[in-house]
């Protein structure tokens, strides 16, 4: 008989924030713009410039946690993730790694199957990179810095997922979480949101898990459930051979459908991480917590409950009318000017969609 094999997928997920100007510096986020037109000495790494925290930041990334039930270090700070590349300026990238700002959360997904908690390890800030562009008719390569120094948060599930199904779930809660709360417009053609697949195959049974690889470069959800069928099939097919799976990390060719190896997986101790000093310890209060809390929007899933016990709508309805945070806010306002939510709702879900 064939052996059965089960995924086992973990992923680690960038969150562009939409803060006005970038995390340690003044610069603006927007998208696009004139190559190295947002930028200063601080985001281009000139020696003796300084950091300084931006502190809409430090709020998006606890409302962020707070909504995907995260514990929060009171008490963090920043550390310096070496590594020599053209797109990191300063040679290291502000990352968080011995204290997370937040922890230990989980989320809700929803799939043909049921109801599943989908545990956070971890969300935590830093920085993004600068874009290199490779200008293969003139065989060169350019750099951009406009989007060196703009906030992430890095969220990083435990793996518990096991289908692309739970993953994409996984994903659309994610970005419909950051969306509601206004802390990220999370489109992935722009790369405000990014995800890395780890991905292993182990038999049905097995304790223990399989050697995993990282699967880097994909952009839009249809890619991410298609690397990951031709990886789990390749890792499969190794072990069928009675070879090992390497760790590495690999790139996903979506034209290819295929997915080569980019390096070995790194370590913690390749990067030598050390507290960055030029950045102050962070001391987030109760009562700050306390204030976010009481502001956090309603969410999607409350919304939902409310729709069906409030305005007496099918689940269905509920489901659509509150895709968005807007859509739902419309939907809201037009309800109590014409006084019929049923009606209201099929003219939203027809003429209005
Ligand atoms: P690192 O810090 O080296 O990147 P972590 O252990 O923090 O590694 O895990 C990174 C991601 O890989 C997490 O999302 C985690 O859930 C996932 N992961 C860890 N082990 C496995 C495995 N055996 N199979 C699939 N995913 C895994
Ligand atoms: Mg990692
Ligand atoms: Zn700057």
């Amino acid at each position: 008989m064939m052996k059965q094999y089960e995924t086992v997928i973990g992923l680690e997920v960038h969150v562009e924030l939409a803060t006005k100007t970038k995390i340690f510096c003044g610069c603006s986020t927007e998208f696009g713009g004139a190559p190295n037109t947002h930028t200063c000495p601080v985001c281009t790494g000139m020696p003796g410039s300084l950091p300084v925290l931006n502190k809409k930041v430090v709020e998006f990334a606890l409302k962020a946690g707070l909504a995907a039930n995260c514990q929060i270090h009171q008490y963090c700070k920043f550390d310096r993730k070496n590594y020599f590349y053209p797109d990191n300026p300063q040679n290291y990238q502000i990352s968080q790694l011995y204290l997370p700002i937040c922890h230990d959360g989980w989320v809700e997904i929803e799939t043909s199957a049921g109801k599943k908690k989908i545990r956070i390890h971890e969300m935590h800030m830093e920085e993004d990179a600068g874009k290199l562009i490779h200008d293969e008719w003139e065989d060169c390569s350019l750099v951009d810095y406009n989007r060196s120094g703009v906030p992430l948060i890095e969220i990083v599930s435990e793996p518990d997922m096991r289908s692309s199904e739970e993953v994409i779930a996984y994903l659309e809660k994610l970005r419909c979480m950051m969306q509601y709360l206004g802390v990220s417009d999370c489109k992935l053609q722009e790369g405000s949101m990014r995800a890395d697949v780890n991905l292993s195959v182990r038999e049905v049974g097995a304790e223990q898990f399989g050697t995993r690889t990282e699967m880097k470069n994909l952009n839009s959800f249809k890619a991410i459930a298609r690397a990951i069928e031709g990886e789990r099939e390749r890792q499969i097919e190794l072990i069928e051979e009675g070879k090992a799976v390497t760790q590495e990390t690999r790139r996903w060719d979506d034209n290819k459908e295929y997915s080569y190896a980019m390096r070995s997986k790194e370590d913690a101790k390749d990067y030598r991480y050390f507290p960055d000093p030029d950045l102050p310890p962070i001391h987030i209060s109760d009562a700050w917590i306390e204030k976010i809390k009481a502001e956090q929007p309603e969410l999607r899933e409350a919304k939902q409950a409310r729709y069906q016990e409030e305005y007496g709508l099918p689940a269905y309805d509920a489901g659509i009318l509150t895709e968005s945070r807007h859509l739902a806010g419309l939907f809201e306002e037009t309800a109590a000017i014409y006084g019929n939510a049923k009606k209201t709702a099929n003219w939203f879900m027809g003429e209005v969609l």
